[in-house]
């Protein structure tokens, strides 16, 4: 006889460990089934995010802004630091410390709600069956009136350039460098690109970014994506705008290198690199895990699809984030995974779409929300704009951090804001403010009265809501309102 839950969750990234969690807390019996086996074949909860994701890629980027803010900017306050030393595996390691602190972190929780992992490959084979295969080759059947699929996504590989995750790298890859490559190429001038990217240059390679398309991050407002392709060229990457890649060769030899093939502009080009990461997107990861028969039905992109509470076309089966539409965000997967759990328990709930944050964690921080200027441009939305450059913001001055710039944009009749796009140091926090003020229908005028803390570099959220309405008291108001 097959085990019998209330829930199944397959897949244990943020979208599947939180549904399961909130199933639990709900009062249903809940199980949880993962694949995913570390270095030591012992199963890890946690999934892309907490393991090959947004938690190590976090951990390097810090790592690798330390040492730039060591060697370059001590000095400027006065601090002399003689010489700064790198040891690149004491930094893996570091990254590996706190993956593993936060994957037994997932374990406790799972303990704490009385969720059961279950390790091994689910698949569904019928609307409330779910077969599980060990990894010892043994299978097990699973029953559930309810089951969460939350499988996650995988890095999307190109033709010319096949990951040997050696010289040719996907994302995991370029979170295991053992030393610093020389030169190193990336392809895709993404969120992964820019990231990885600007790890890898801080520590000292010669970085060369090949993006396709001809314009730097389209799905950025124009004024904030121009200012972080000027900074981060800056910081050394080369980034090549409009070059397609074709082809690559691997050297011969005990010391490996890549020559990518491409085009741009001007013709065939060629490009010589110790190691290349291909960052080109994300696809579902939906091989193999569900039987054809059950009747679940794709987008034309490969997604499960779902309704706006992710519910798929079988009744008590539900679908969650990257496996199924919108952004590959994973806080965009944790709020779907509540929302799921919340609708097996008939509660009302809904995942807000318009108002997902995104954040690209460069240095300065990139991040948005909400409408930008070209797209309501492009809706024939009348609106105004308020930008505050942190040149003049005291608190970013006084840490020498003072790159960037905040931009409200508000309706132009009603005031209400209808997006915030920053570049600048601790954009994601400073965004924050504005995503809770937008979820409130919050105006420019509301975010102009309220008080903030000084000196802080959320001043600028406050000053860029005035600036919206020609009210700003530390810039020049473009245009004076009364
Ligand atoms: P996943 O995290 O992919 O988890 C899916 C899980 O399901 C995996 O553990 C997998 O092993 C398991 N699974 C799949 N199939 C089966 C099966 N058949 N049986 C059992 N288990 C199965 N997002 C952000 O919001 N912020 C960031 O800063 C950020 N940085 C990133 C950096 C990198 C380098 C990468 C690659 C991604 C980053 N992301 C970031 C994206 C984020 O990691 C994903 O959006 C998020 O992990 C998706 O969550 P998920 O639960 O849908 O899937
Ligand atoms: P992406 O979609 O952000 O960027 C891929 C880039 O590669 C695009 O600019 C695309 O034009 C380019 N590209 C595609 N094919 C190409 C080719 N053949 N040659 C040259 N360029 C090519 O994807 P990504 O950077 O791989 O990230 C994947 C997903 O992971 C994203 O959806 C992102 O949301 C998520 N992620 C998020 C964060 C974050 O929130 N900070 C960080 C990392 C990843």
């Amino acid at each position: 006889m097959s085990k019998e839950y209330d829930v199944v969750v397959i897949g244990s990234g943020p979208a599947g460990y939180v549904a399961a969690i909130r199933c639990a807390q709900l009062g249903f019996s809940t199980a949880c089934i993962e694949k995913w086996l570390n270095k030591d074949n012992k199963t890890v909860y946690g999934g892309t995010c907490l393991i090959v994701g947004c938690i190590p890629s976090k951990a390097l980027l810090d790592t690798s802004h330390k040492y730039v803010e060591a060697q370059e900017h001590f000095a400027v306050h006065g601090i002399k630091v003689s010489k700064v030393g790198m040891d690149v595996p004491a930094m893996i390691e570091r990254k590996d410390k706190v993956v593993t602190q936060l994957t037994q972190g997932v374990k406790g929780l799972f303990t704490a709600n009385k969720v059961e992992g279950i390790a091994g490959t689910g698949k569904l084979i019928s609307a409330n069956k779910i077969l599980v295969s060990g990894h010892d080759g043994k299978q097990e059947e699973l029953a559930a009136k309810h089951v969460i699929i939350a499988a996650g996504s995988i890095p999307i590989d190109i033709p010319p350039t096949p990951v040997d995750q050696e010289t040719i790298v996907d994302s995991t890859g370029a979170l295991e460098f053992q030393e610093v490559p020389k030169r190193l190429g990336v392809i895709g001038a993404g969120v992964i690109g820019l990231e990885l990217g600007s790890v890898w240059a801080r520590l000292g390679s010669e970085v060369v970014v090949l993006e396709a398309l001809d314009e730097f991050l389209p799905m950025v407002d124009r004024q904030v994506a121009k200012e972080a392709q000027k900074i981060l060229t800056k910081q050394g990457l080369d980034i090549k705008m409009g070059a397609r890649v074709t082809g690559s060769k691997l050297s011969k030899g005990a010391k490996k290198s890549v020559t990518v093939e491409y085009t741009d502009k001007d013709g065939e080009q060629k490009a010589q690199f110790d190691k290349l990461i291909v960052a080109v997107g994300r696809k579902p990861f939906t091989e193999d895990l569900i039987d054809p028969a059950v009747g679940i039905e794709f987008d034309e992109r490969g997604f499960i699809k779902v309704d706006d509470q992710c519910a798929t076309n079988i009744p008590g089966v539900y679908a969650c984030g990257d496996v199924v539409r919108g952004p590959m965000l994973a806080h965009k997967g944790m709020e779907e995974g509540v929302m799921v759990a919340e609708r097996i328990a008939e509660k009302k709930t809904q995942v807000n779409y318009d108002l997902v944050p995104s954040v690209i964690y460069t240095h300065p921080e990139i991040a948005w929300v909400g409408k930008n200027e070209e797209e309501l441009k492009a809706a024939g939305v009348d609106y105004k704009v308020g930008v505050f450059p942190f040149a003049a913001n005291g608190r970013a001055l006084a840490a020498n951090d003072a790159d960037g710039l905040i931009k409200t944009i508000a309706d132009a009749k009603t005031d209400r804001i209808l997006g915030c796009h920053i570049i600048g140091p601790s954009a994601a926090d400073l965004l924050q403010q504005m995503v809770i003020a937008m979820e409130f229908s919050a105006s420019a005028e509301d975010i102009g009265l309220t008080m903030f803390s000084h000196p802080a570099l959320s001043e600028g959220v406050h000053e860029a809501a005035l600036a919206a309405n020609g009210h700003a008291i530390h810039i020049g108001n473009r245009k004076r309102r009364k």
